[in-house]
């Protein structure tokens, strides 16, 4: 039952290149998924043999999904930003830095690295990086948040986005002092 879960989960999250759903519609399309997995007759999930869901205890694989939906929305409402730390390469000019962000346990959903030009106050937001499994959960505008917190005498910028991150920057820019554009020799050391 936990693989049928897990398989409902997996096809949902297969989607999110196109649907970009939020925590709870995420939610509600994968239990759509379930249902749908358990009304079939047999079912062929990756790593095993064919399945007879009628033999299937259908509860379970619903307290199943209701305790993965839960641990999955706690591990976002929870999850918070790590100290930034240095990182190579140094130069006598900017400073690297990156941090990650972790649900409780240390777990990490995400990686951020960025980039500082004190004299020009400037910072420059290198890379930005979540599994899809965390993926438009808000956990962007949180690190984008604790940069801007962290830095606060610094304007930002990013370097290439992607298109699908696009729509993100245009969104957060409204409720940032900095651009947030995409690189723009916003100083000519970075
Ligand atoms: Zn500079």
């Amino acid at each position: 039952m936990q693989a049928i879960v897990r398989e409902a989960y997996q096809q949902t999250l297969a989607e999110q290149d196109s649907e970009h759903r939020g925590v709870a519609a995420f939610a509600q399309a994968w239990r759509s998924r379930l249902a749908s997995l358990l009304d079939s007759q047999t079912l062929e999930v990756p790593g095993w043999s064919q399945i007879t869901v009628a033999d299937l205890d259908t509860d379970l694989g619903w307290s199943l999904y209701a305790a993965a939906v839960t641990a999955r929305s706690q591990a976002i409402t929870h999850a918070s930003a790590q100290p930034s730390r240095l990182s190579p390469p140094r130069d006598a000019q900017t400073s690297f830095y990156e941090f990650s962000i972790v649900a409780p346990g240390e777990h990490a959903l995400g990686h951020i690295r960025y980039e500082v030009c004190e004299p020009c106050g400037v910072g420059l937001l290198l890379k930005i990086s979540f599994s899809p499994d965390w993926q438009f959960c808000g956990l962007g505008t949180l690190a984008l948040r604790q940069l801007e917190i962290r830095h606060p005498q610094l304007t930002w910028y990013t370097t290439g986005q992607y298109a699908h991150a696009k729509g993100f920057y245009q969104r957060y820019r409204h409720r940032s002092v900095s651009p947030w554009t995409e690189r723009q020799n916003p100083c000519p050391h970075t």
